[in-house]
């Protein structure tokens, strides 16, 4: 009979019954330094790195009618329109069907994003394992990407007026976010501010505890 049952939880074990995926979104202003965090966790956690600025910018970058579509936008430090930015994030989904999970950088930003995200992955009996912010004084902030702005090439990232912009996008659609996921027992902070490694290191302690 034990035989048998080891023989079973072997089974289950090999063919990775139950084994959802792990599904994490990354907060935090722009300039919290979520793309730098996201290329050392996908590595460490075998996740697929969605960033949806990355993917606008690229579309931009090819002169695409997506592309086209959220330049305007973009270049004010606006957000792009749910329609078009959920749509865009699903379709990179089903392109990455077999991965492991996803670590989404910039997405969800508004209720709505948020929402059409929960109904998605349930749909394909998936969820959101959790929901990390990375937090820092705006100020710092804008210091960052003004910094960075004199070697991205990013537009949004060189003029102040703009990237305070983002920070009012930010405070008024995407701050709501947190109690919404606060509410599914899914949300957690960590500080922000320190070297890159300390950061990871702050990641890697919730992540590993999910
Ligand atoms: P990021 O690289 O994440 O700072 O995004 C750069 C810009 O892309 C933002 O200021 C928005 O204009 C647009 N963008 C990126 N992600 C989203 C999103 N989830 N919803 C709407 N607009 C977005």
């Amino acid at each position: 009979m034990i035989f048998l049952c080891l023989i079973v939880c072997k089974f289950v074990v090999y063919f990775n019954f139950n084994n959802k995926m792990i599904n994490i979104v990354l907060f935090g202003k722009p300039g919290a330094g979520k793309g730098t965090q996201a290329e050392f966790l996908k590595e460490k956690y075998t996740l697929t790195h969605l960033s949806t600025g990355d993917i606008f910018r690229f579309n931009i970058k090819n002169e695409t009618e997506l592309g086209l579509l959220a330049k305007t936008y973009m270049d004010n430090g606006d957000l792009v329109p749910d329609s078009v930015t959920i749509q865009m994030l699903q379709s990179e989904v089903e392109k990455n069907s077999q991965s492991r999970g996803f670590l989404f950088d910039g997405f969800p930003r508004t209720i709505a994003q948020a929402e059409a995200l929960d109904a998605f992955l349930t749909s394909k009996n998936e969820e959101i394992t959790a929901t990390i912010a990375l937090e820092a004084d705006d100020e710092i902030l804008v210091k960052r990407l003004l910094e960075r702005g004199k070697t991205s090439g990013r537009t949004d990232d060189q003029d102040e007026e703009k990237i305070r912009n983002r920070y009012q996008e930010y405070n008024e659609k995407t701050a709501p976010l947190m109690s919404y996921y606060e509410a599914q027992g899914k949300f957690y902070a960590v500080n922000g501010i320190g070297s890159i490694e300390e950061i990871t290191e702050r990641l890697s302690t919730i992540i590993d505890k999910l």
